[in-house]
Formats: structure tokens, sequence, C-alpha cells
């Protein structure tokens, strides 16, 4: 789960973490008053979506005068802003942070990640932040400087001057070290897999402070993050995914053209790879769970295809605790009822295999049958260009 940068900013806040002054605002009138009550005569206007990259497409923008500040925010607020994180079409912004102007006097990107590779948690930190670190990162891995933590003891003030000197704040050692702690305390309390400040700058005064932040939290930890919970904001999220998450499916949308209905997560992904290997591409990864009935396979039917690219879909179950002859009614009541017009390839296995088929091969439907998985996998890319017909599995 990703929360907005004005959520961020008032965890930081709340750990002890320097961030400007400001507020999150809805409409243009709000935004002149915010700029006046919070004073100074220079403002800073962002669009408040979870996608980064808004910089660059317009996103984020400096007014002198409150009257401005309303014209940009006027401006922002209900339209779409694509960046280079979102798709073509955008986001929709709904909300503007207006903040008091930083005068910078360097910028520096800072994050915090849960590596897989080692385990670990690890801080990355780089002289050269703002909004070009992408490249940066791509062409000078050098310039990122990595320290991974040991979960036994926490992040330790040595590795904290480390950072520093590596990034030239060595002067600021102390200072760095402090909040290096509190960011690091708050990337543990919340279950963190995510925390990026970019740009965290050095003002013209000598302040650090956090300019920018994006927080991603383990969902899988949710259950005990319950004021994380409430900065859910569905709006950004993919409304399929919302979907699926309301019906007790585990649903991941991806770009390809194979929709996949699969029980269980490693199913679902030996299906992917298996339809990757015949040269398509998954449209999603869902895995409508073990207990799957009829009607979680219907749901799962209207959630896979409301994907436009979805051009065929692959049905792979194999059945345990659940039944074949089930799932197999699911499929047909999911064809009759919602008049699917790609063609559906079934892979049914295990328990009642023969009673599933025997359903599917006399509803009178067009549904291709396949043998095995990667027989499924083979069939289903085929499908697209119309090289398989449906009909009694031979
Ligand atoms: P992002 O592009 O979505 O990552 O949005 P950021 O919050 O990082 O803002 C983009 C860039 O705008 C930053 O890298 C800064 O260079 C600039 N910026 C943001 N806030 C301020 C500010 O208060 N003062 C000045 N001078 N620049 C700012
Ligand atoms: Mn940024």
């Amino acid at each position: 789960m990703n929360i907005h940068e004005y959520q961020a900013k008032e965890l930081l806040r709340a750990y002890g973490v320097p961030v400007p002054p400001g507020e999150v605002v809805y409409s243009n009138r709000a935004a002149a008053r915010v700029a006046e009550e919070l004073g100074g005569s220079r403002w800073v206007v962002k669009a408040q979506i979870h996608a980064g990259g808004r910089g660059k497409a317009g996103g984020v923008k400096l007014a002198n005068t409150p009257q401005k500040v309303a014209e940009l925010a006027d401006q922002m607020i209900g339209r779409r802003l694509a960046t280079a994180q979102t798709d073509q079409e955008g986001q929709l912004v709904q909300r503007v942070l207006v903040e008091r102007a930083s005068k910078i006097e360097r910028e520096f990107y800072l994050s915090l990640i849960v590596d897989r590779v080692s385990q670990r948690i690890v801080v990355i930190a780089s002289a050269e932040g703002g909004v070009d670190v992408e490249e940066v990162a791509a062409s000078n891995p050098d310039a990122m400087h990595k320290e991974y933590v040991d979960p036994g003891v926490g992040l330790l003030d040595f590795q904290c001057r480390k950072i520093a000197t590596a990034i030239g704040l060595a002067s600021r050692a102390a200072s760095f070290t402090r909040l290096m702690k509190r960011i690091y305390r708050l990337f543990r309390d919340k279950d963190c897999l995510l925390l990026e400040i970019n740009p965290f700058i050095v003002s013209e005064d000598g302040d650090l402070l956090a300019l920018d932040g994006k927080m991603s939290f383990d969902d899988n930890a949710l259950f005990r993050q319950g004021e994380i919970v409430e900065l859910r904001d569905f709006d950004e999220e993919d409304p399929k995914e919302v979907e699926a998450f309301g019906h007790g499916l585990n649903y991941i949308a991806l770009d390809g053209s194979v929709g996949c209905i699969v029980n269980g997560a490693g199913l679902a992904m030996a299906t992917m790879d298996a339809i990757v290997l015949h040269g398509g591409r998954p449209a999603n990864f869902l895995d409508v769970g073990g207990g799957a009935s009829a009607e979680k396979v219907a749901n799962a039917f209207r959630i896979v295809l409301k994907d436009p690219n979805v051009k065929a879909i692959l049905v792979n179950i194999f059945a345990g605790i659940n039944r074949c002859d089930w799932i197999a009614q699911g499929v047909v009541q999911a064809t009759r009822d919602q008049r699917i017009e790609v063609p559906i390839v079934v892979r049914l296995a295990g328990t009642n295999v023969e009673e599933g088929r025997k359903i599917l091969d006399e509803s009178g439907l067009d549904l291709i049958q396949a043998e095995d998985l990667d027989d499924a996998a083979v069939k289903a890319v085929a499908s697209l260009d119309g090289a398989v017909a449906g009909g009694v599995l031979q």
C-alpha cells in the first residue's frame, strides 16, 4: 500500500524529521488561504498523486503570490497528471499540497528499502538527489551509497556517519545521524517496504529538510497498522485490484493479453511462466484461493474481462480441497452470463476431474480444454490468433 506525499510528511514530522510547513487542500480558494496563513513570499504547489516524476511533468510549481498559488491549484485540481511513473492517461489530481517554498542549497537522495537479496533494510543515499536520480542510478551507480542494516542491532551511528561522509555532509554528521535514526525508526514501526526522500535538502539557512516523501507499506502487515490503513486512497489504485480485494481474490494487473484465473499463488506463478515460455504475456496474476466457489470464479471472470487488453483467458485449476465439477460449473455459468467473446482455455486437474470435464463437454460452449499446464499455455497463446478451436478434449 502506498500513501500521498502530504501523508508521508505528516508521519515524518511526527517522528521529528523536519519537513516544510504546509497543508493539503482540495480547492483553489483553500490554497490561497493556506498560503496566506503560512506566510512568507514564495510557495510551492504540489499535485498529490501516488506516482513520482511530478516535477518534470508540471505537477510541482512555485508561486510568488497567494493569487498565483490559487491559479496553480486551479490548474492542477480536477486534471489528470501523466508522469514517467503513471500510464499515458495519468492520475486524476484531487488535492494539492501547498507549502512555504524552501531555498535549496543542496539536494540529496535518501531512501530505505527492504532488500530481498540481503534480507536486510538498506539505506541508499546520494549527493546527486533531485528529479534526475533515476539516470544517476543507471549511469553512475557508484554515486549511490549503500549501507546494510543488521536487523539484530539496527542502524548504528557509525553507519550514519559513513553515509553523511559519502554524500558530503560530514560537517553535519551529528544532526544527520539523529535524523537518520528517526527515519529508520519510522520505517520499522510502520512496517515499510520503501521510504524515499528525494530530495532531502540543505536549505540556504543550513537546515536539513525532507522536501519530498514517498512511503510504501507491507500489505501483509496492514492488519497491525490501523493508523496506516486509514490513509489508504482507493482512487490511486487499479479499480480491478480494489474490486478483487473486496471479493477475496488476489489480483494484480499486468500488461499482457492472456487473462489468468488460477487457484493457488504457486500455480498462478507457474501459469504466468508457461505463458511467457510459449510466447505470450499474462494480463494479470490472479489467485482465486483454495475454496474457489462458482461465484468466486464468476467474479474472477468479471474482473479479468474489465481489462480491455485481455484477448484470451486461461483457467488453470488444480483441485485438492476444491472440486473440478464446481469449478467447471462456475466457468460454464460465467461464460453464459457474461457473454464472453474471447477464447477460453480450461485446464482442470485433481479431485473430480472427470465430472468437471464432462460438464465442460456437455455445456455446448466453445471452451478449449487442455490436458496439462504446458498444453494450456500453448493453446492460450495460439488462441490469440484464432489458431485453436473449442470442443471436446481429445
Ligand atoms: P517529484 O518530481 O514527484 O519527485 O516531486 P518533488 O517533490 O521531488 O519535487 C520536484 C522538484 O521540485 C524537487 O526536486 C525540487 O528541485 C523542486 N522543489 C520542490 N519543492 C521545492 C521548494 O520548496 N523550493 C524549490 N526551490 N524547489 C522545490
Ligand atoms: Mn521527488
